[in-house]
């Protein structure tokens, strides 16, 4: 048994030791995402978030992109072919910098060029991924629409066959990245049920108007996607799948990179809650020298720390080829709704400073109000595990 003064120290950041859990190579992928963050994304972010536009997205996607940070852990095609756990790592860096920059990569690796990579055709994939993953040529994913969110299957964009060619028509909502993309992976009803089409943004009928006056994922693009009469030949449409396992088997991937992201909103917040609480003094001490103070911080701590374990467990589980959908429903629910109460509990924390962009605390649980939305509703995932859990389907 070791003496107590051979202990390792306490980790504030990190009080059950779970780096411990990490390998020297996981680590490595962490600080270098952590190191780009800090040089291209920290400085600038809440200058973004209050102006709601990226500096020269094309550029930092790029910068991305050359990490090898774009479609990470897919395989080939110019993929940096990482593990799934290296992926979740990154991620929580990501959006320990903000949940918009998160996003990004996610919508780019895990919906866009994961649709293509997964149910794509092999012209579709030499054409695409490696552009895609170079940062080269950005994607976004148009599935939900003005009357179709959390009920994909009652979508009423069209594809029809004309010809040797395909028609599509309809409207796309809340699409990330839609207005800068250069490639839009469209779910469209076909009469052999829903089918994924490759979009090059420049053809003709095709428009993706920003979305304005968001008060959350600011520091991220989001538009619409109008499709009239977009004429394409058969090789755009995605040969390999039918119905909405298509799309479902994409948001999957994203969902898995939230569980980490969320995390990463969680950790900047309570780092700036414990930071600004040492330092803060009323009543003639720090206020983390409160109880009551010390209590927030705590509770804040143990989410963060168990919402880190579940997600470190089910990426060992994809890297094992052994997590189910239900279980990235778990992490994915727990985890953003864990991370919200932390920023907001943070925000407390921060007195009147917590409302200011001075500090990254609002900025973070605005951020959240989103990704509690997106990529399945709290509600949504609360069903899924319901379901698991007692073989009924409350869903309707
Ligand atoms: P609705 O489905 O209308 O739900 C409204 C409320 O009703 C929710 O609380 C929901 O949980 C609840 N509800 C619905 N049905 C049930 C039920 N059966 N039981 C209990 N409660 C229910 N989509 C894309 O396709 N691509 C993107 O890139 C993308 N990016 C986004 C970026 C941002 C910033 C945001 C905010 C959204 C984005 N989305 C994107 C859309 C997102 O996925 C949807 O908003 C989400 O699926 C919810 O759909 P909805 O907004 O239509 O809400």
């Amino acid at each position: 048994m070791s003496s107590p003064t051979t202990l390792p120290p306490f980790e504030p950041l990190d009080p059950a030791g779970i780096d411990d859990l990490l390998s020297d190579d996981e680590k490595a992928v962490r600080a270098s995402v952590r190191q780009l963050c800090a040089e291209r994304i920290d400085p600038y972010v809440a200058d973004w978030f209050e102006r709601g536009a990226i500096d020269d997205i094309r550029g930092l996607t790029k910068e991305l992109g050359s990490l090898g940070l774009l479609g990470m852990h897919l395989e080939g095609y110019g993929c940096a072919g990482m593990s799934a756990t290296d992926y979740g790592l990154a991620c929580l860096e990501l959006e320990a910098s903000d949940s918009g920059i998160r996003s990004l990569v996610s919508v780019q690796g895990s919906l866009a060029m994961f649709a293509i990579w997964c149910w794509g055709s092999e012209e579709q994939k030499q054409e695409w991924l490696p552009q895609m993953a170079a940062g080269d040529a950005i994607g976004c994913f148009g599935l939900t629409e003005p009357d179709a969110g959390s009920d994909p299957g009652s979508m009423r964009t069209r594809a029809r066959r004309d010809g040797a060619d395909w028609v599509l028509d309809g409207r796309k909502m809340w699409i990330t990245n839609s207005s800068v993309a250069d490639v839009a992976v469209v779910w469209a009803q076909t009469d052999e049920g829903v089918r994924g089409f490759v979009v090059p943004t420049a053809t003709p009928g095709f428009s993706a108007p920003e979305i304005k006056h968001k008060q959350s994922l600011r520091a991220s693009v989001t538009g619409e996607i109008v499709l009239d009469s977009v004429r394409l030949p058969e090789s755009a449409a995605l040969p390999e799948v039918r119905g909405l396992k298509g799309p479902l088997s994409c948001l999957n991937e994203a969902r898995y990179g939230i569980v980490w992201g969320a995390m990463g909103a969680a950790r900047s917040s309570l780092e700036a809650a414990l930071d600004y609480a040492n330092q803060r003094i009323q009543f003639g001490k720090p206020i983390s020298a409160f109880q009551l103070t010390q209590q927030k911080l705590v509770d804040m701590n143990l989410e963060y720390t168990k919402g880190v374990l579940l997600a470190l467990q089910l990426g060992r589980r994809k890297d094992a080829g052994r997590l189910r959908p239900e279980q990235v429903s778990l992490g994915k629910l727990n985890n953003v709704r864990e991370a919200i109460e932390i920023c907001r509990t943070a925000r407390t924390i921060l007195g009147a400073n917590g409302i200011s962009l001075e500090y990254p605390v609002i900025r973070h649980a605005n951020n959240l109000e989103s990704v509690l939305t997106y990529e399945g509703t709290v509600e949504m995932h609360t069903l899924v595990v319901g379901q698991a859990m007692t073989g009924h389907p409350a869903f309707r």
